[in-house]
């Protein structure tokens, strides 16, 4: 019999997993118009299948529907095309609904616009790691390292390629069996799609070749993390990039100082959304090029917040080639709240008036909390239930979100702490390296 074509509607939840249904491909126009059934519990499921304790319990009725614009239709190796389309989710009255990811990005945006006039650029540079031991160990950024996985890559890049991603560069990274890819940028909630996108697409290609593929921040404490870099740019109206200013500190104009500002001083209270997982905070320690305080780096990859260096020449090619980055983040979060957690710090900067600090030089683990602090310095949160603690403690970070969002998304990581329990370290990473 031959098989029926299906698309897979699909959501990026709290727990960054992407779930939805399935429907037969001839319904499309209906789903279009009407989407698939969705239930609010669904919101607590977290990243092990726990539910947390749900405030709505087993009432309520939600539609997923699906953005055709993310239109993903791959076919790897013969096997029947992959084939699925994140959506927005929506009451029955076709409002968004207060939790949906994708419509929590889209109001930071929209605040973004109304405070500062301009549209976000951004990207997300992905680091994975491939289960197992490596076949060729020290292949640190190594070509044989790369050439042991160039088929994995080649279709990787092609099937980015062909669902609109645009494939900048893929590479062994440092660590064992770790590799990068970077995409192009793109604009408002699309990058963020093209993030899921991408992390499905490298799970699907690699288990197409034998491989199993993990984003998971951290596979071995005394390694490597695998971390989610986010890089941000702004334009006006007329699409004119206004991120650089060469008079700027570090080139910033004084739109990207103040929003790097707000990111700065918000952060630790907003790196419960963006290292979202028990996990993450064994990553984002010093000394690992991930990000453990909220300073500025100029081209410094020891800081959470980066101004990344320019290959361009001419004023006009620097100017949008400019951006920072924002490197405290990883794959267990979903990349629409972790970018909408990011937007909103950055606005408030914006609406605050605030300008950023200088860049740090030193190695900020050698000083005192004290010094620190003079300073203008925090360690980020050490563990989840610290940084939850800040989240929720900060009646403006949890003013930025609907009503509900802050208390339900608390319940929801409570559950994920409580099913990790006191378990070791190591074994911590095998429990996470097995569901992202
Ligand atoms: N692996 C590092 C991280 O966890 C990043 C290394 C790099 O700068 O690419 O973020
Ligand atoms: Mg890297």
């Amino acid at each position: 019999m031959k098989p029926m074509p299906l698309i897979f509607a699909a959501t990026c939840d709290f727990a960054g997993k992407v779930r939805g249904k399935a429907f037969p491909a001839e319904q499309l126009d209906k789903r279009l118009a009407r989407g698939v059934g969705w239930v609010p519990t669904n919101v607590m499921i977290n990243c092990f299948d726990g539910i947390g304790e749900s405030p709505f319990g087993s009432l309520g009725d939600l539609l997923l529907v699906p953005d055709p614009s993310t239109e993903t239709k791959i076919g790897f190796d013969g096997a029947a095309p992959e084939h699925f389309m994140l959506g927005d989710i929506v009451t029955l009255d076709g409002d968004p609904w207060d939790l949906c990811t994708r419509a929590l990005l889209k109001s930071a945006l929209a605040r973004l616009h109304r405070a500062g006039g301009v549209r976000l650029i951004s990207a997300f540079e992905h680091e994975f790691q491939l289960k197992g031991a490596p076949a060729i160990n020290n292949q640190g950024f190594g070509r044989e390292g790369f050439e042991l996985q160039r088929d994995l890559c080649a279709t990787l890049m092609a099937a980015l390629q062909s669902s609109g991603i645009a494939p900048d560069s893929i590479m062994k990274e440092y660590g064992p069996n770790q590799y990068e890819v970077v995409v192009g940028p793109a604009e408002g909630v699309t990058s963020a799609d093209h993030a899921v996108i991408l992390r499905e697409l490298t799970r699907s290609a690699a288990r197409a070749k034998g491989e199993h593929a993990t984003f998971s921040p951290i596979l071995d404490a005394a390694s490597v993390g695998n971390g989610v870099h986010v890089h941000m740019s702004f334009v006006d109206e007329d699409g004119n990039p206004v991120t650089y200013d060469a008079d700027g500190k570090c080139g910033m104009s004084a739109l990207t100082s103040a929003f790097s500002a707000g990111i700065l001083k918000y952060l630790p209270s907003i790196v419960a959304l963006t290292a979202p997982s028990v996990v993450s905070y064994e990553r984002l320690t010093p000394h690992r090029w991930s990000a453990a305080y909220n300073n500025l780096g100029y081209r410094d990859r020891e800081a959470s917040l980066r101004v990344c260096p320019v290959t361009a020449k001419d004023p006009a090619s620097i100017a949008r080639q400019f951006n920072i980055e924002y490197r405290a983040a990883d794959a267990a979060a979903c990349p629409h709240l972790a970018l909408a957690a990011i937007v909103h710090a950055g606005v408030q900067g914006i609406e605050d008036g605030l300008v950023a600090p200088d860049p740090t030089q030193e190695d900020l683990s050698l000083l005192s909390p004290d010094v620190l602090a003079e300073r203008g310095y925090e360690r980020l949160p050490t563990s989840l239930e610290a940084a939850l603690g800040k989240f929720i403690n900060n009646k403006t970070v949890t003013n930025w979100f609907p009503q509900d969002f802050s208390q339900v998304y608390f319940a929801h990581k409570a559950a994920e702490i409580a099913h990790v329990g006191d378990l070791e370290t190591q074994d911590i990473c095998d429990l996470y390296a097995q569901t992202y």
